[in-house]
């Protein structure tokens, strides 16, 4: 992965192959960001997306082997115990133009990621709720 800082925003590029979960990681803990936003486009040729259950209070989870291409790519980052934590939601495009989506759990990078982060630059936390979800401690 690399990237370039533009004022308080980073311009990131994922390579094929690239685990979009670890590398993010990587890249939050070497830049000290703990709170921002986060969009991006591209493909990915394997993703697993979770859809939160109410009654169960727990994500069912689904993994996609496919190429696929990132439609939208949007969240919000935040510290989740201590640790900066994305949140991130997705819509993918199949080969047969139909649409998946939901709360993406991981992905593995097709021919290129492309995602801008803003950095908000202050401590924004979320805390575990009665639903069983962590949720933004404003
Ligand atoms: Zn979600």
């Amino acid at each position: 992965m690399k990237y370039k800082k533009i004022d308080s925003d980073y311009l990131l590029r994922f390579m094929q192959g690239e685990n979009v979960t670890k590398e993010l990681q990587f890249f939050f803990e070497k830049e000290k960001i703990v709170s921002g936003t986060i969009q991006g486009i591209g493909a990915l040729e394997k993703a697993e997306l979770g859809y939160f259950s109410q009654g169960k209070k727990a994500y069912d989870t689904k993994s996609f082997e496919e190429d696929l291409e990132v439609l939208s790519f949007l969240g919000n980052i935040s510290l989740k115990e201590n640790k900066s934590f994305a949140h991130i939601h997705v819509s993918l495009g199949r080969k047969d133009f139909s649409v998946i989506g939901g709360h993406f759990v991981s992905g593995i990078v097709g021919a290129t990621l492309e995602i801008l982060i803003h950095n908000f630059g202050c401590v924004l936390e979320r805390k575990k709720e009665e639903s069983g979800l962590f949720l933004l401690d404003l």
